[in-house]
């Protein structure tokens, strides 16, 4: 299981299935991306190997997406499937998000969504979280950041996720909890990951991110904010130096 996310100024897609290539040692049983093109926002996904992904995005013209994000799935929740595979829009088909990790307390904040009309077309605790945040975007009536803190607020369990939303082309959200996550700062591009091989051609500065920190990533600024109280918080680029 791997996730990766970037925002940039190239074609996002062949990155995006480049940086999924290289975590492929993770293990995984689907894959997926998900990008804003043309003013929609596209998911393109496949059961088993990466190829079956390839596949599908060589059947299309994604030249005109610089940002997205992938994943590679290793299922804890639903059968893998294409219907299961990462990323998962929300009900209003807005918001893409890919998840690592379990959400323990899925079936609870489900019922819940559920009681408010909103449907599910996956077994996906993932599913659950995405509409959660657009929940969110309601009950604070504010942007995905404040929108994205509020579901993460109310789930237990691990994860590494990240948003994309049409309201924001081009920005990226990004956040962690006992799942692995890293961050990449580029040239007019930045890059997250599970891992630093998953971005490594491109930049090797780094910043290690912390259980309940947030990133909010575009081509050219990041900012890695407190996942609940939304504080900045100041943090340095490591130099990898390895190949
Ligand atoms: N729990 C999620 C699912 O079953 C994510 C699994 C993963 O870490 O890839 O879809």
């Amino acid at each position: 299981c791997g996730i990766i996310g970037y925002a940039g100024h190239r074609p996002a897609v062949p990155i995006l299935l480049e940086g999924l290539k290289r975590l492929e040692y993770r293990g995984y049983d689907s894959a997926g991306v998900a990008f804003i093109q043309n003013k929609e926002l596209e998911l393109l996904r496949a059961e088993g190997k990466l190829v079956g992904l390839e596949t599908k995005v060589n059947g299309r013209d994604v030249t005109m997406a610089t940002s997205g994000v992938g994943h590679t799935r290793w299922a804890t929740h639903g059968v893998p499937v294409e219907r299961n595979a990462h990323p998962h829009k929300d009900n209003s088909g807005r918001l893409a998000m890919i998840h690592n990790g379990i959400i323990e307390n899925f079936q609870e904040q489900k019922d819940w969504l559920i009681e408010r009309g909103y449907t599910f077309a996956s077994e996906t605790d993932t599913e659950v979280l995405v509409n959660l945040i657009s929940e969110g975007l309601k009950e604070t009536g504010e942007g995905v950041l404040q929108a994205l803190s509020w579901a993460l607020a109310r789930v237990e369990g691990a994860y590494a996720v990240a948003l994309v939303s049409l309201d924001e082309p081009g920005v990226i959200y990004a956040a962690r909890q006992s799942s692995p996550l890293v961050f990449g700062a580029g040239t007019g591009e930045n890059f997250v990951a599970s891992d630093i091989p998953a971005f490594l051609n491109y930049t090797r500065d780094v910043v290690f991110l912390e259980d309940g920190e947030l990133v909010r990533m575009d081509a050219n600024s990041w900012q890695v904010l407190d996942a609940l109280t939304l504080e900045p918080i100041e943090k340095q680029t490591n130099r990898i130096d390895w190949d």
